[in-house]
């Protein structure tokens, strides 16, 4: 009871008092109430594609609006049903909650690529491949994995060959978070992904002919060489998203763009004529 004291003082569940079986227990009980309130969630949020300038696909992130301990962030859940075992279920959720949110955005006029993440504890359990099968989606390469490229590096040759039957499947790989962490060229080469995110943090500190500029412009034509679209995520001012379309990235994301929001405010802000986003002067030169 001190460690729920302590998450009612911050309003926030923190990575500190994560390792309480207790706690985590009492938290635990408190999802399959919020799935089945509504406090959990799916929010949105868009990829802008630099050449059309049009949105071409969404990013499914999960949401959870506690009661009482108020917003909790999706990394420290996930990892939380990872060590509970409930990452197979919760994975699943979110994968047919999302296929069933695409289909109502087409069919309200809006096709869309979606993405969801997937854990990479997931990956070379054979867990994934048997979800595969039940996602109804009106063409598989309408639908997306996200995966980062530490998901492979603890046991390689399964989570290799769980992406391969994610392909053969027609379904497309995402390497998330991309120059973050423990990047090595030798597990990017095994991947048989379609797109590569770079991560946000290779987004700080850039400037017009910086290091950073030239590290990001050699990041992308690494990603094209190896046949893959490069999306670039955290996007926040315009100065980055002109500098990312000089480079040659493909797509981009971020609050610059729209936040990740639920699916009726993704809607309205689809159906806009022209986001209020996009400075047209400055974009099309
Ligand atoms: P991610 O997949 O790399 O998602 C990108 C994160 O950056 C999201 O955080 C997003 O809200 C945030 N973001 C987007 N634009 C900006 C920006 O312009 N600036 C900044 N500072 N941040 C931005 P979020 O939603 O808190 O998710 C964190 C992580 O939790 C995700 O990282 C993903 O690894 C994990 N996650 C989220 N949803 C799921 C899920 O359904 N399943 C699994 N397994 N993991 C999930
Ligand atoms: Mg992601
Ligand atoms: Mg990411
Ligand atoms: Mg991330």
């Amino acid at each position: 009871d001190q460690a729920r004291g302590a998450f009612a003082k911050t309003g926030l569940f923190d990575a500190k008092s994560y390792g309480d079986p207790v706690a985590n227990l009492s938290l635990m009980g408190d999802m399959l109430t919020g799935f089945e309130n509504g406090d959990i969630f799916l929010a949105y949020q868009p990829k802008l594609n630099l050449q059309t300038q049009k949105i071409e696909s969404v990013e499914a992130l999960l949401r959870w609006r506690h009661p009482q301990r108020g917003m909790i962030r999706p990394d420290i859940f996930v990892t939380m049903a990872e060590n509970t075992g409930h990452i197979r279920a919760l994975t699943e959720w979110v994968a047919q909650r999302a296929v069933a949110d695409q289909r109502t955005l087409a069919d309200s006029g809006l096709p869309l690529r979606f993405s969801i993440n997937v854990s990479g504890r997931q990956l070379g359990d054979g867990s994934l491949i048997e979800l595969l099968d039940t996602l109804e989606v009106s063409s598989p390469d309408q639908l997306c994995f996200e995966i980062t490229e530490t998901a492979v590096m603890g046991d390689p040759d399964n989570a290799v060959s769980d992406m391969r039957a994610i392909c053969e499947h027609g379904f497309s790989i995402s390497i998330d978070d991309y120059g973050s962490g423990l990047s090595s060229l030798a597990y990017l080469k095994m991947i048989p992904a379609q797109e590569l995110k770079i991560d946000r943090s290779l987004l700080l500190g850039l400037a017009p002919q910086s290091r950073e500029a030239f590290m990001l412009r050699s990041t992308v034509e690494l990603g094209h060489g190896l046949g893959m679209k490069v999306v670039a995520e955290g996007v926040e001012d315009v100065e980055t998203l002109e500098i990312l379309r000089d480079v040659g990235c493909d797509l981009a994301q971020g609050y610059f763009i729209c936040r990740p929001v639920p699916l009726a405010d993704l809607t309205d802000w689809l159906k806009q004529e022209r986001p209020a986003f996009l400075p047209e002067a400055r974009l099309s030169a």
